[in-house]
């Protein structure tokens, strides 16, 4: 797997695996920067609090995105207000303004060293057939009060038809944020493990989460952390969610202008300098897990040479992220049934902000108070599965599924070193991949989270799944997504299918 400059800049300490039954009164499940500021949150707050992570702190995708900290997130106030009313949207707004100003109060007060900086973020467009979209975005922006212009150029060499800049926005070093958030909430008394691994979920008054190494831990309250939710609870997340990957290249550039952009059509084009770095990340190359296996990297290289005249490319990494069918977050309670699991997930690629509003949503309902942004974050609306987009994403799910199921597989191996296939061997199919060293490995490629069959990635020489989104290295260990179990090998029993609905 490629390595982010952010993770590489930022190495964090390393905190033990747990390696005992346990018992807290709340747990979070995940190290990401949802999870981090929810155990920051509850520690500051004097309760008792342990968190877990499957890897690392920090390297989920909190560790591999833009780092951008804006209210700017495309048109998301046009269609919110268009779903739900202006009043939705204004809620929307409040709390990723709040979000922003978290960010750069708490890095101030804990001294996180997390190059936070204030700077004007531009949404441009440079399609006829997006124009009126972005003027009629700009009309909402307006009507909420937004520190924000309508311009007809950038300063950056796009020519553009139009574009909002919006003032007092932020840009940060996300990892170094959430490193500098959990050593803060250790210090609270707040535990901390890592390499530790959800595999079952039985809710309850008390819950009991299983490890992967056996113990388990007994919790009053669970906050789901995990990106996608590790336990659905039959809320449907599977269903509510798209994942979508996005790939971001970094060049060296020592001048750049104070702003991050980013344009509203298809393809996406997102800059964002590290100017501490003097390097310009370019982020785009959007695509559904599992569906698009192109040179992503080359495509968004050809893109800065063309533009910028530079092609010297210093990192380059990919990510995912899940979209809600409207668009709108998920944080609060899992499901309407228990009182004591909450969750943060479907940020749409802008989860710097909308996981501090999700931390601090969980966290007002934590403390029995009420929270005005509940209603608009809950899985309890319907509009978002009364759309098209809900009845299209799932009938892709199932076309997936199915096509998969009847996808033989080449007999023949492929010969070359670094190359993935679906191959069938003895009748068998199976995923085969040739290292360097000539080691060969043949995983099954049934997915272990609710049963598709999985896609080779050539780009992270990865087994990906088409319909929710998981990840396996060639070996079969898991990347990433709501599968629990690794892939089994050719000579072991068939993969155990565990979906987590329940
Ligand atoms: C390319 C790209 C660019 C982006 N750029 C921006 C940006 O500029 N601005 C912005 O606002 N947002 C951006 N985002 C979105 C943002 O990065 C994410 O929404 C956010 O980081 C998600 O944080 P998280 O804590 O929910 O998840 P993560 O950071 O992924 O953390 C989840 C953690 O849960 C752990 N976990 C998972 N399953 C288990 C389990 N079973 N047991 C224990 N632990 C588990 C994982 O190991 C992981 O550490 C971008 C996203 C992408 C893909």
């Amino acid at each position: 797997m490629n390595v982010p400059y952010w993770i590489k800049s930022a190495e964090g300490r390393t905190y033990d695996a747990l390696n005992e039954d346990h018992t807290t009164d709340y747990l979070v499940i995940g190290g990401g920067i949802t999870g981090v500021t929810c155990l920051y949150l509850l520690t500051k707050s004097g309760l008792d609090a342990t968190l877990i992570d499957a890897n690392r702190i920090g390297y989920g995708t909190t560790g591999r995105n833009t780092g951008k900290a804006t209210v700017q997130q495309g048109y998301i106030y046009s269609n919110i207000e268009k779903r739900y009313g202006i009043e939705k949207a204004r809620e929307y707004y409040e709390i990723n303004v709040r979000a922003i100003q978290f960010i750069e109060d708490v890095s101030r007060e804990c001294g996180i060293d997390c190059q936070f900086k204030r700077l004007p973020a531009y949404l441009f467009t440079q399609d006829e057939a997006s124009l009126g979209k972005l003027k009629r975005e700009y009309e909402i922006c307006q009507k909420l009060g937004m520190d924000c212009s309508y311009e007809t150029q950038i300063p950056i060499p796009l020519d553009v038809l139009g574009a909002i800049k919006m003032n007092h926005q932020a840009q940060f070093h996300p990892k170094r944020f959430v490193d500098g958030l959990a050593q803060k909430a250790a210090e609270q008394k707040g535990r901390i493990y890592e390499n530790t691994r959800v595999v079952d979920f039985q809710p309850g008054k008390e819950c009991v989460i299983r490890l992967e190494n056996g113990k388990t831990i007994t919790a009053r309250h669970v906050i789901i952390a995990s990106h996608y939710p590790c336990y659905d609870g039959k809320g449907f997340y599977f269903a509510r969610l798209k994942p979508e990957r996005s790939y971001i290249v970094a060049v060296e550039m020592e001048e750049f202008p104070e702003a991050h952009f980013i344009n509203i059509e298809d393809p996406t084009i997102s800059l964002r300098h590290i100017p501490e770095e003097k390097l310009l990340l370019i982020s785009g190359e959007n695509h559904k897990v599992g569906h698009d296996d192109d040179d992503h990297y080359q495509k968004l290289t050809d893109i800065v040479k063309r533009v910028f005249s530079k092609y010297e490319v210093k990192y380059q990494w990919s990510a995912q992220d899940y979209i809600p069918h409207d668009e709108v977050p998920y944080a609060g309670y899992l499901n309407s049934d228990y009182k004591n699991i909450y969750v943060g997930t479907g940020y749409r690629k802008w989860g710097l902000t909308n996981s501090i509003a999700a931390a601090l949503i969980i966290h007002d309902l934590i403390k029995g108070q009420e929270s005005p942004y509940e209603e608009l974050y809950s899985h309890l609306r319907v509009k978002d599965i009364v759309s098209l987009n809900f009845l299209k994403e799932n009938a892709d799910m199932a076309y997936q599924w199915l096509a998969g199921k009847l996808t033989l597989g080449e007999s023949e191996l492929p010969m070359e070193k670094g190359v993935g296939a679906i191959v069938n061997v003895n009748g068998k199919r199976c995923g085969y991949y040739k290292d360097e060293a000539d080691n060969i490995y043949l995983v099954d490629i049934t997915c272990p989270h609710m049963g598709c069959e999985l896609k080779w990635n050539s780009q992270e020489k990865s087994w990906d799944c088409p319909c929710h989104g998981s990840r396996f290295d060639y070996k079969g260990n898991v990347l990433e997504g709501p599968a629990e179990y690794g892939l089994n090998g050719y000579r072991e029993a068939p993969n155990k299918v565990n979906p987590q609905i329940k």
